[in-house]
């Protein structure tokens, strides 16, 4: 799609719609008509509210979801059916993409670039293959006595929820909700106080598309308030949580404390980049290690905030790194003089100026960068920054930030550099640069996390799985895998 500048202008000067709850295929405010206000990160300015609701209306959109999950309206219909209604549905996404994009860049701040493909376009994308799959899966007959059939159905679990952060809602939101859906579960949706109003718009757009009412649904409101209620709902079976550590933990305990529903959480990371001296384009590293990080405001999971390079090269690619990064063009999300946009929120861009002065306390030397940008405009602007003379033990090698920082220092061995990628608790994502097969599948083996990336940064399709080890999480969304987080399977046992 071709951006014109007019017609992102027209559609940022559209007011921002109130962020409603939507149960039952209705557009509904809190019960207790309480809202809470939305900042936008592009001048600090309240853009609209959105209802502040309470345990009330996430009961209410449960009993919703279980009613409809037990009256078969989607459960019970042909797969061959969601499969229709789900393509609808993709396809008036991508008819309202630039739309919504906007929605979205006006309450987190991602630059529309990045928003419109990362996305409408990608969520689109991502319902449209869960939705191909499911009508192609079969069940399995066991290798049993000739006197006995053994049946393994798979079913769908039951009511689903979905609890999303702001960074990227929809395509997170979609790894999560399409599988869930397509395999026939009813939905509630927590989408994040921070950035609600591009899901709520595609949760809307479902029931246009032909999905019956109560299958998916979305209660908007404070994560300590609606999230805990929904994680320790003793009618909802399956949590799929993308969002901090500390969250994470707080839904494994409520499972414990409820009905033992599985928890599956995508958490984050501190994703080494090992880059050592025979790399196949040296220029290419240092290209993609800047977007790595700085793309989003290193709002991204996966950002390969530690890089380590070889000794022999790392002068030289350091300066290349900072060149990249010094023709990165911060501001305006919504204007395409911009490469990059505003960070999500006020705690966000705190959270950067704390790590970065802490940094620098414990011994660190800004090598790059390390100011807040167009603090005239009210909005949340850091400069991509880099940090040199960092150590294992210090706060911002072992912490996420979730900002544009990059730490880096040089490697002498193969084994330094493993030490080095294995240092933190985390175990999401990793890059290596080497033309060496050997050594990469030597060092890949030897990673700790669940993607490793080779000559490349990202790119990563919905074909292949993205999960965490360690303390970056469990189970994967993404690929025909992430069907089975929403599936149960059932024994049918007959003698005959
Ligand atoms: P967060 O954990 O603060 O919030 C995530 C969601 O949880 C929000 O919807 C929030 O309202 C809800 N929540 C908050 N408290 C809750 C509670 N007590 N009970 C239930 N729900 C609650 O995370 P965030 O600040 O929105 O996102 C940033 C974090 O998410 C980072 O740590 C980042 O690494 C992680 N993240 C991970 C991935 C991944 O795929 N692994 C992707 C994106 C973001």
């Amino acid at each position: 799609m071709s951006l014109e500048q007019s017609t992102i202008d027209l559609l940022r000067a559209s007011p921002a719609p109130v962020g409603l709850n939507f149960i039952n295929n209705k557009a509904v405010s809190a019960a207790s008509g309480e809202v809470m206000p939305v900042i936008s990160p592009i001048d600090g300015t309240q853009l609209t509210v959105l209802a502040a609701s309470d345990a009330e209306d996430m009961n209410r959109a449960v009993a919703a979801a279980r009613r409809s999950f037990e009256t078969g309206c989607w459960s019970g219909m042909a797969p061959r059916e969601r499969k229709r209604i789900m393509l609808k549905w993709a396809d008036l996404i991508d008819r309202h993409a630039l739309e919504i994009a906007v929605l979205g860049v006006r309450d987190n701040g991602t630059d529309i670039r990045m928003a419109l493909k990362g996305e409408p376009q990608s969520a689109a994308d991502t319902i449209r293959f869960y939705a191909e799959a499911i009508d192609k899966r079969n069940g399995e007959i066991t290798p049993t006595r000739h006197d006995i059939l053994s049946l393994i159905h798979r079913e769908a679990v039951g009511v689903v929820g979905v609890i999303i952060p702001w960074n990227f809602p929809l395509m997170i939101g979609s790894w999560k909700l399409a599988p869930a859906l397509a395999a026939g579960n009813s939905v509630v949706v927590k989408p994040s106080e921070e950035a609600s109003l591009s899901i709520l718009r595609v949760i809307e757009l479902a029931a246009e598309a032909g999905i019956p009412p109560g299958v998916l649904n979305a209660v908007n409101g404070r994560g300590a308030i609606v999230g805990e209620t929904l994680g320790l709902h003793m009618d909802v079976d399956v949590l799929g949580f993308t969002g901090s550590g500390g969250v994470g933990r707080r839904l494994l305990e409520y499972s414990a404390r409820s009905n033992l529903k599985r928890v599956y959480l995508e958490l984050g990371g501190k994703s080494p980049n090992l880059v050592f001296a025979d790399a196949p384009n040296l220029k290419r590293a240092a290209r993609e290690t800047a977007a790595s990080i700085f793309r989003n405001n290193g709002q991204v999971c996966a950002a390969a905030s530690r890089l380590a390079v070889e000794r022999s090269v790392y002068k030289d690619f350091m300066e290349a790194v900072r060149a990249e990064a010094t023709a990165m063009r911060i501001g305006d999300p919504l204007s395409l003089a911009f490469t990059t946009g505003a960070l999500a929120n006020a705690a966000q861009l705190a959270k950067t100026r704390v790590a970065i002065a802490r940094a620098a306390e414990q011994g660190a030397t800004v090598y790059h960068g390390g100011n807040q940008l167009h603090a005239e405009s009210g909005g949340f602007y850091h400069e991509p920054t880099i940090l040199t003379d960092v150590a294992t033990e210090m706060d911002v090698v072992q912490q996420e930030i979730f900002g544009p920082v990059l730490v880096a220092r040089s490697f002498d061995t193969e084994e330094e550099a493993i030490a080095i990628a294995n240092e933190t608790v985390f175990g999401l994502s990793s890059v290596l640069w080497t033309r060496d097969l050997s050594k990469a599948h030597r060092v890949s083996n030897r990673i700790k996390s669940g993607v490793v990336h080779i000559n490349c940064y990202s790119g990563a399709d919905i074909t292949a799985p993205l999960g965490g080890v360690r303390q970056s999480g469990n189970g994967s969304d993404r690929s025909l895998h992430a069907l089975e987080k929403y599936e149960n399977l059932k024994t049918k046992w007959i003698q005959l």
